[in-house]
């Protein structure tokens, strides 16, 4: 492989991967992750810096949750993250499991934690096949806020006030210190009221990190909300148009790329948005989005551009010092069902595509923060782990979602892949 050469390695000395956080889960992933460390990374490198928490139900039941405390920590320092899909309990599976709780999930501790902004979500493009979109498309999913941490009540007939005191005030010893925010007349017997907030101060981050990425990947962004009717959600399309209007409009206008657009940063609203997903598969846009409409509209992304399998999921936080923490993951779970099959003795085909484009994404912001010597190679060679897949795909040798009953198991797919990687 030429790009030793760029390396600092011999063939008796290993290339030292830079510190990352390997995140461990559950089920099909874990094993398939495991193959792929043993016969593609460590015949190759001295992972020795990297370290590794098990997010398993077990270990955290084991641990009373210490590991994902321990997990978050390490995101912190160390700012670069590989996490393989985990399982968050269900009732069935803590008496399965002997656990002592229903263990939450742990995406609200890491994008605490890690002062999430944005979850990206980008189509995976295999060169010499189509999956769904011609050309890449890119999303931001606002990593915080609405729904998602929302109070609530089911309260019956009455007069509901929605209260807001600024910092400093207390509630208890002042309460007439309160602006009004909402007060509205309740006329059921029964009624779901509702409270949740939309934080704007990372939005520009959010902005700066969206253009800057769709300006790399020359595509066109939609800034996606229903501010017409939710009049609240103004702020997030007027913190992207600023950002924008004042770093990136020229630059993306001598790309070309507002040539649609009437050469202006555009706004979608987001039922429309769900329409031109499924019209627009030539591709070759982004789009940005609060939370909740960011989880539905790259749900429906994944499903034309093929399957989960297809997408990225990387959470972007932000630390004290301004680094950006990157969390890398595939957007799908354990592969559970593949998981029986492979207890019961019967053979799987597992698509290890969307964990190593995530275990890609991490290796390279890990190099890349570290400033260590042998960048180059880390990333030639991760790029090769990709190209190797998608070849093997193209020559229809992939795994059997791909390439139908003649394609290769889970273990002949690592296999032929791990023999390009050594020649
Ligand atoms: P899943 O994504 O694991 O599987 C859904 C279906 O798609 C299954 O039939 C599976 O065989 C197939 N599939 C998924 N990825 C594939 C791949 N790479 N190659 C071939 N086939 C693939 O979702 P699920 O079955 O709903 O969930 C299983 C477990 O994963 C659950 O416990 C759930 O909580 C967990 N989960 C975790 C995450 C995460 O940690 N990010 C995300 C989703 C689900």
């Amino acid at each position: 492989y030429g790009a030793r050469a760029l390396s600092s390695a011999t063939p008796e000395k290993k290339v030292k991967l830079p510190p990352m956080v390997f995140i461990k889960g559950e089920e099909m992933t874990r094993y398939c992750m495991q193959l792929i460390l043993d016969k593609w990374i460590e015949p190759h490198f001295d992972t020795s810096s990297w370290e590794y928490y098990d997010l398993s139900c077990k270990a955290r039941d084991d641990s009373e949750d210490k590991v994902l405390h321990d997990a978050v920590e390490a995101g912190q320092r160390i700012k670069a993250i590989f996490k393989e899909p985990t399982v968050t309990p269900t009732e069935v599976q803590k008496k399965k499991m002997g656990l002592r709780k229903t263990w939450g999930s742990p995406n609200g501790a890491m994008r605490r934690g890690w002062n999430g902004i944005t979850i990206s979500r980008d189509t995976i493009m295999i060169e010499g096949m189509e999956l769904g979109y011609k050309n890449p498309v890119l999303f931001e999913r606002h990593a915080v806020g609405g729904e998602y941490g929302a109070g609530y009540a089911t309260v019956g007939k009455g007069e509901l006030r929605t209260l807001y005191y600024p910092e400093g005030v207390n509630p208890e010893s002042d309460p007439q210190a309160g602006k009004l925010v909402d007060a509205r007349h309740l006329r059921d017997s029964e009624s779901a009221v509702v409270t949740y907030d939309n934080p704007l101060d990372n939005v520009t981050d959010l902005a700066h990190h969206f253009f800057t990425r769709c300006l790399k990947a020359r595509v066109t962004p939609y800034v996606v909300t229903k501010k017409t009717v939710f009049k609240w959600q103004e702020g997030f399309w007027t913190r992207h148009k600023d950002v924008f209007d004042e770093h990136y409009k020229e630059r993306f206008q001598e790309a070309g790329l507002l040539d649609n657009t009437g050469g202006e940063l555009r706004h979608l609203i987001s039922d429309a948005a769900t329409m031109q997903l499924i019209r627009w598969t030539d591709g070759g846009f982004g789009c940005s989005s609060h939370n909740y409409d960011g989880d539905m509209l790259t749900d429906e992304l994944a499903q034309i551009h093929r399957s989960p399998g297809f997408i990225t999921s990387n959470l972007i936080g932000k630390s004290e010092d301004g680094t950006m923490i990157k969390e890398y993951e595939a957007s799908h779970g354990t592969v559970a069902d593949m998981w029986e099959d492979h207890l019961d003795g019967e053979e799987t085909s597992l698509n290890p595509l969307g964990l190593v484009e995530a275990l890609i994404g991490a290796m390279q912001h890990s190099a890349a923060l570290s400033d260590c010597e042998d960048e180059a190679f880390i990333v030639d060679y991760t790029n090769k782990m990709r190209s190797t897949i998608h070849k093997a795909f193209v020559a229809g040798k992939g795994t059997r979602d791909i390439s139908g009953d003649s394609g290769l198991t889970t273990e002949a797919f690592v296999d032929l892949v791990a023999e390009v990687l050594a020649g």
